[in-house]
């Protein structure tokens, strides 16, 4: 058992004024694997003082002090790979030999914010103008348990990046990978007060730092609901914010597809981290003309998806989450027999042969139609709905008709119509043919899967606030 009794402000490992524990537990054998103690509303308002603190002397380092403590954050956390792969599959089940990217990606955000940096010109000058870009202070950072330590990361990253110190509150069911993150950042030796992580309940520690007069911006990645909360907060105080919300993402397989090579990349995006992602592809748009022999292929490819133990290397679909998402994506998978659709693979339940542990069984919905709820809301497990379509245009119509717009995909052999395609879809990143990912290129919503962008030059400008001196 873990007994997580620490929160780290002002440059150290601090026991919490907050008393209230929460217990973790490992969602592959639904038992107990220790309990974490969270800060309250006085330890949110410690940290944040404390990074005002650090505020005055950060915000006037140079660029390339800061290029050296980034590279050196990259090296602390790289160096405990093992240990934060080990706790995301302890702790939320991720399919060990599939994780590796989301935990690379918390070390590598320091190296993306640092060469982001170097091409940087803090000092730009437009007509007789001389532009100065300013860091805007304190930021609060508030992240979800999916992916929880590259979240932390990537905020961090570029908040420090642009000269502003940090406050973090990470998801309270991510503990452990949160502490061992702490401990890495710890060892980098950087000053006192330029990051605070404070683990805590999100409507206390989260509500106070996206309410209180000493932060300057807010960046939260999460529910569209905790996000629209937050974003109300903040108008109080005019806090800058950056949100990452969900999504429901279309992956619209064009007719001129080539089903071999599409229909695995079309459930590795739709399974992506179990379907706990918010970039999933969970709406499946299929020329009606194909739909026979493309319900075929996606039938046997998702027949074929191993779902259980997450250390087991042919597992790719680990359990939920949690009780509350298990009950959560159930309750999804009866509503959508309810509201009229095929189940074309899996369904309620579990998985056969799994009697412990959060498994859902992954699962397709045919028939579906894109007004049906289980194609309008996130249900954040492997769970994917096939619409039919005619043409072209109507593809996109029902690609578009949602209140998200985050992440879509294009599958189709033809580049130049798949890029005529992407041109006209409402959505923040359009992947074709499964391309990989492009770390400095923007990330974030179109409507109400969020608002800003993060990663590279925008996502660090979304830190700073321009000046422009005249005369
Ligand atoms: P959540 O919104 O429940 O919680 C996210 C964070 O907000 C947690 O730290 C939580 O404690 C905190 N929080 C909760 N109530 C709060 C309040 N009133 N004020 C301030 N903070 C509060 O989300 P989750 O269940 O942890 O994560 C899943 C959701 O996150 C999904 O909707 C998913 O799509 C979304 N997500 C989005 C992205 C993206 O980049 N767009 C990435 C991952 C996850």
């Amino acid at each position: 058992m873990r007994d997580i009794n620490e929160i780290y402000i002002d440059g150290a490992f601090v026991t919490p004024h907050g008393s209230e524990r929460f217990q973790l537990f490992n969602p592959t054998t639904e038992q107990a694997i220790g309990a974490v103690r969270l800060g309250d509303v006085e330890d949110a308002r410690a940290a944040i003082a404390a990074a005002k603190r650090a505020l005055p002397a950060w915000s006037q380092t140079s660029k390339e002090e800061r290029i050296v403590l980034l590279r050196r954050f990259h090296d602390v956390v790289a160096a405990r790979f093992d240990d934060q792969l080990d706790a995301i599959v302890e702790e939320y089940g991720a399919p060990k030999s599939r994780a590796g990217w989301m935990v690379n990606m918390a070390a590598t955000a320091f190296l993306e914010a640092a060469e982001t940096l170097e091409a940087y010109d803090f000092n730009q000058t437009i007509g007789r103008a001389d532009v100065r870009m300013m860091p805007l202070g304190v930021v609060a950072a508030i992240t979800p348990w999916n992916s929880n330590a590259s979240f932390i990361c990537g905020k961090m990253a570029m908040a420090i990046a642009a000269g502003c110190t940090i406050v973090i509150k990470p998801s309270e069911m991510s503990a452990i990978q949160t502490r061992i993150v702490t401990e890495a950042l710890h060892e980098a030796g950087a000053p006192a007060g330029l990051f605070n992580i404070v683990t805590g309940r999100g409507d206390v520690v989260g509500a106070e730092f996206a309410s209180h007069p000493d932060v300057a911006k807010v960046t939260f990645t999460g529910s569209t609901a905790v996000g629209r909360s937050i974003l109300r907060s903040a108008a109080e105080t005019m806090k800058r914010v950056t949100l990452e919300l969900g999504g429901k993402g279309p992956q619209i397989i064009l007719d001129d597809a080539d089903l071999d090579e599409a229909i695995p990349v079309v459930v590795a995006s739709g399974f992506m981290n179990s379907g706990q992602a918010c970039v999933a592809g969970t709406r499946v748009l299929v020329p009606e003309r194909r739909m026979a022999e493309t319900l075929a292929r996606l039938k046997a490819e998702v027949e074929a998806v191993r779902a259980g133990d997450p250390t087991n290397p042919e597992v790719s679909v680990g359990p939920m989450v949690s009780r509350k998402q298990w009950d959560r994506v159930q309750s999804y998978l009866k509503l959508g027999q309810e509201e009229g659709a095929t189940l074309l693979v899996g369904g309620e339940g579990r998985p056969e042969g799994l009697e412990r542990g959060w498994f859902v069984q992954p699962t397709v919905f045919a028939n579906v139609t894109n007004d049906m709820r289980i194609a309008r809301e996130e249900i954040f497990g492997p769970v994917l709905s096939v619409i039919g379509y005619a043409t072209e245009e109507d593809a996109i119509a029902i690609a578009n008709d949602t209140t998200y717009g985050l992440q879509s995909y294009v599958l189709s052999s033809d580049p130049v119509r798949a890029r005529r395609v992407a041109a006209r879809l409402e959505a923040g990143r359009v992947v074709i043919n499964g391309a990989p990912h492009e770390p400095l290129a923007p990330f974030g919503g179109f409507k109400q899967s969020g608002i800003g962008r993060e990663r590279g030059v925008v996502g660090l400008e979304a830190h700073l606030e321009p000046k422009a001196i005249l005369g």
